[in-house]
């Protein structure tokens, strides 16, 4: 795998991974580049809140609770790096973490949060994020880091990607698999877990075939019994 330095002239070759946790990866992926350690840091520097693109969530959380600053608790439990968890628009109901972003830099430059588009699970960015600014809020709260535990308890504990598909709107995209029957369905060493069902969880040696047929599985009953298309919130890594 490819480190990201300070070449960025290869990139389009490539397919940018931060820690993988919201995606498959195939038995044929792309070329995959990461950044290098030199983009994992955080610092508060003229009054903001600077982080690098590899920074893991955990060492963000712990930054913030011994700093005293606000608005980043959800990152307690939740795993990634800040490049996976702005392009994933990554959070837990209404706290995601373009609410107190101000700005990202990318290899071309500077871009102001208002230039770009933010949604559930979506941003609309094509290129490498190795540095975002957001706004400095003091007040950490230990209240919030319990609520957010909490919030997560059902959560299951094996192996997985985190959530597979977007809650369609007004729905669950874990009630919809297990009114189709799909619930803790085993395909091979795959299944979307007892637990929360749309978590598709690896008890040991899950193969990318099992994991892709019940994806599409899940899709094609949820279209044919309730007319919705589920959209992956997983990213698949697999050529053709
Ligand atoms: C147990 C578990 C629980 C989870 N719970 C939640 C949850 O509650 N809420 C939630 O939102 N998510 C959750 N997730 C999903 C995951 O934590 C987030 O999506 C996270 O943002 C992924 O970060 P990553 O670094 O692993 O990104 P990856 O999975 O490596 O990549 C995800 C996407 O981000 C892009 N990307 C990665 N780095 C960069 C970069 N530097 N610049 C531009 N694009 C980049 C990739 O190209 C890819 O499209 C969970 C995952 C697991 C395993």
């Amino acid at each position: 795998m490819a480190l990201l330095e300070d070449d960025f002239s290869n990139i389009d070759n490539f397919y940018l991974i931060g820690s993988c946790n919201n995606t498959l990866v195939g038995t044929n992926p792309p070329p995959l580049m990461m950044l290098s350690k030199r983009y994992d840091s955080i610092k508060i520097e003229d009054g903001v809140l600077k982080i690098g693109g590899a920074t893991p969530s955990g060492k963000i959380a712990s930054f913030c609770k011994k700093h005293n600053i606000a608005n980043f608790e959800f990152l307690s439990h939740l795993p990634g790096k800040l490049g996976g968890l702005v392009a994933m628009n990554a959070g837990l109901k209404e706290y995601e973490i373009s609410n107190s972003l101000l700005a990202i830099t990318t290899p071309t430059g500077s871009k102001q949060k208002g230039e770009l588009a933010f949604g559930y699970r979506f941003a609309d960015i094509k290129e490498p994020i190795l540095e975002a600014t957001f706004q400095l809020e003091y007040g950490f709260s230990s209240q919030k880091v319990k609520m957010f535990k909490k919030m997560r308890s059902n959560q299951p504990a094996t192996p997985s990607a985190g959530s597979c598909f977007k809650n369609p709107k007004g729905d669950y995209a874990g009630r919809l698999i297990e009114e189709v029957g799909l619930k803790g369905l085993l395909r091979g060493a795959m299944c979307f877990s007892e637990k929360h069902a749309n978590f598709l969880v690896n008890s040991g040696g899950g193969r990318f075939e099992d994991a892709m047929w019940l994806i599409e599985e899940a899709k094609k009953r949820v279209k044919e019994q309730f007319d919705i298309s589920l959209e992956c919130e997983i990213v698949i890594l697999q050529c053709d």
